[in-house]
């Protein structure tokens, strides 16, 4: 199939326009003001006689401009999206509505306490069911994301371990097939990182982490273990428990990162596993829209023993409303570590995720869990007619494969991943976690329909086949030939990313640059 050439370079109605600068009409202008009156000139010479460098085009052109720009994002809101380790699910419209609503938009972190009650009195309702939620004993809000989360825990760990006098525990173990942020965080904060092997189920290996539990050269070197759970190979994490007692037995911490919450949300009491301290990401778990990053919010539940250390600002109950302590040093915040993040987290965030809590109950909490489970083992028992899953048995909330179906067909994981665009389909994570080789992790969430999820499965059952009957490699490889755009040099894109549009050589017009420049 030769795809068809158009005079334009339009196809169909996807229209090829160039960048809003390239657009420009010097001279054109979507507003008329009236000419300045005449004032006497105060700049001492130093009036720009250059031109500023604006595009010049009408009204209706940049209403266009924008408006296709827009459409080019694909989105939650146009298509399944099954990124695996992103948790991209449809978030109610309610919630965006309670977050509009005036009394929680239009007010400002500076107003007097007596003026914001009703906030804080949201914040507090927020934590009370994080808190119920996972059975910790206090709850940091002020985190912004999930990595922040995790730098509030780690450095609520690193305090408690000054203030034992073991400050001098410098390594934080880190399975294989962790999130990346979760090395950075402990990077982050000065530790040193080992990794843990996991096992050939794809959990963690305990025999291998006890190991690492022995003190060296007398002194028990290790701070704290971050395990996922369940992680991301998408199962569940079953030794958490023995895990825990080997880690306290050593006197480190046990972080875990909640990220995939979701999956088991309602199901289970974190502070049974003998957790210290885990991330929720409100925006993965508790609905917020985050596609193009941002914004999230990581609140940190906490164990008895590291509540002290908590950051400030924390709303603290008063009388019969709420206070904020904005100081370490004083009150309840006498242990703190002290500040991360300006005024009190994410509040349009903590609007939404109450919102969301309030409208599902625990009980509707606990099916949505069930159902991002199900959806995923839907897909992993029907894909597993062609694809090979990574690990044997069911999976949590999201399903990974290897490319060992591939092998020998001359197909990698990237050119499926293409060729699903031209079936209409947003790929799903590829290449992560790495301890997959030639991963493709899916995660289909709660809120997709069988509808959806069949019509996923057969897109990416005939692309299996396909590429298995050896005659279709030429295919993969020009894939995608529907997009906008076919194969791009991602490594290029990655390393070389042109982030500045500078005016043609020789065109002094405009921002004074005189050639296009790659930023390094
Ligand atoms: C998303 C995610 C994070 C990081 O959360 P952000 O809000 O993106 O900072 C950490 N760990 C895991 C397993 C995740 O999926």
């Amino acid at each position: 199939m030769t795809m068809p050439t158009t005079a334009s370079g339009n196809r169909g109605l996807q229209l090829e326009q160039g960048l809003i600068f390239e657009l420009n009409t010097p001279g054109m202008t979507a507003v008329d003001l009236p000419p300045a009156p005449k004032v006497a000139e105060r700049l001492g010479g130093l009036k720009n006689t250059k031109a500023i460098g604006l595009p010049g085009l009408s009204e209706p052109d940049v209403v266009r401009h924008y408006t296709r720009l827009s459409q080019k994002n694909y989105s939650i809101d146009s298509g399944f999206y099954p990124l695996g380790s992103c948790t991209m699910k449809h978030n109610p419209r309610l919630n965006e509505k309670m977050a509009r609503l005036p009394g929680f938009a239009d007010i400002h972190p500076f107003q007097p306490l007596s003026t914001v009650q009703g906030a804080l009195e949201l914040i507090d309702t927020c934590a009370q069911w994080l808190k119920e939620l996972t059975g910790m004993t206090a709850v940091a809000m002020s985190p912004a994301a999930g990595a922040h989360g995790e730098l509030c825990g780690l450095m609520c760990i690193k305090s408690a371990h000054e203030a034992n006098g073991q400050g001098h525990r410098k390594i934080v173990l880190v399975p294989e097939s962790a999130h990346g942020t979760n090395p950075a965080t402990a990077a982050l904060c000065g530790y040193t990182v080992e990794a843990i092997p996991a096992n050939a189920e794809g959990r963690v290996d305990v025999a291998a982490l006890k190991a690492h539990l022995r003190p060296q050269d007398g002194k028990m070197e290790i701070a704290a273990v971050m395990i996922t759970n369940p992680n991301t190979c998408g199962l569940f994490e079953r030794d958490c428990i023995a895990i825990a007692e080997a880690v306290h037995a050593a006197g480190a911490y046990f972080y875990m990162d909640g990220a995939n919450y979701n999956a088991i949300v309602a199901r289970l009491r974190i502070a049974d596993l003998g957790v210290d301290a885990m991330h929720i990401n409100l925006h993965k778990t508790f609905s917020t829209p985050h596609g193009g990053g941002g914004p999230g919010a990581g609140p940190t539940v906490l164990s008895a023993k590291l509540a002290p250390f908590a950051p400030v600002p924390m709303v603290v109950t008063a009388g019969s409303g709420f206070d904020v302590e904005e100081h370490a040093g004083h009150g309840e915040a006498r242990q703190s570590y002290g500040r991360m993040k300006g005024y009190h987290g994410q509040f349009g965030v903590f609007v939404r995720a109450v919102a969301y809590m309030m409208a599902m109950g625990v009980d509707g909490l606990k099916q949505a869990s069930g159902d991002a489970v199900l959806n995923a083992n839907y897909l992993l028992a029907r894909l597993s007619a062609e694809l090979t899953p990574a690990f044997d048995g069911p999976c949590m909330h999201e399903a990974v494969f290897d490319d060992r179906f591939l092998k020998g067909t001359g197909v990698s994981t990237l050119d499926i991943a293409k060729a699903l665009i031209d079936e209409g389909v947003h790929p799903p994570t590829m290449y992560f976690p790495l301890v997959v080789h030639g991963a493709l992790l899916m995660e289909p969430t709660e809120t997709e329909s069988k509808a959806t999820l069949d019509q996923f499965v057969n897109s990416l059952l005939s692309l299996a086949r396909k590429a298995k009957s050896g005659t279709a490699e030429a295919m993969f490889k020009a894939s995608p030939q529907l997009a906008p755009r076919r194969r791009l040099d991602e490594t290029k894109a990655a390393r070389k990313p042109v982030l500045r549009w500078l005016p043609p050589a020789g065109n002094h017009e405009g921002n004074g640059d005189t050639k296009r420049e790659a930023a390094e």
